[in-house]
């Protein structure tokens, strides 16, 4: 590959690379070189956008990766790159990293739990008294 700042590179991907470096074959900075390992793990929630309606944005999102170039050490070895929400970056997770990663949104799922228990109570006990297609119903009834 050519060298934005001169020369030429030659790279060997490691085992399992399924980057497209056909952008890099073009001409990169050496620094800017990634390799993808594997496949990315994602999950989107649909959320309400003004304009467009429902759409499905990505949550969660992990891409293990390499840097070999890279001016920041954590990078140069396979990492993960974490986006929990669509935009935001987390870049550099080690193992251990991940694993506290991992478990917060384990507990954070015992929470959901809680809060759809909650829900499913909350309906139980008001929705029967009341016409739901009525707006604010529930609540003038619920008095
Ligand atoms: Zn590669």
């Amino acid at each position: 590959m050519p060298l934005i700042d001169g020369g030429l590179h030659t790279e060997v991907c490691p085992a399992g690379c399924t980057s497209d470096h056909s952008s890099d074959a073009r001409g990169a900075f050496l620094e800017d070189l990634v390799h993808l390992l594997g496949g990315e793990a994602s999950m989107t929630v649909g959320v309400e956008d003004g304009v467009e309606g429902m759409v499905q944005l990505p949550v969660l999102r992990a891409q293990i990766q390499v840097e070999p170039y890279s001016p920041d050490a954590r990078t140069r070895v396979p990492h993960v790159v974490l986006e929990p929400s669509a935009g935001e970056v987390v870049s550099g997770l080690g193992p251990v990293e991940l694993a506290a990663v991992i478990a917060r949104v384990r507990a954070h799922c015992d929470r959901l739990d809680e809060v759809l228990a909650q829900l499913v109570a909350a309906r139980t006990e008001l929705l029967p008294s009341c016409d739901a297609s009525e707006p604010g119903a529930w609540l003038s009834d619920s008095k």
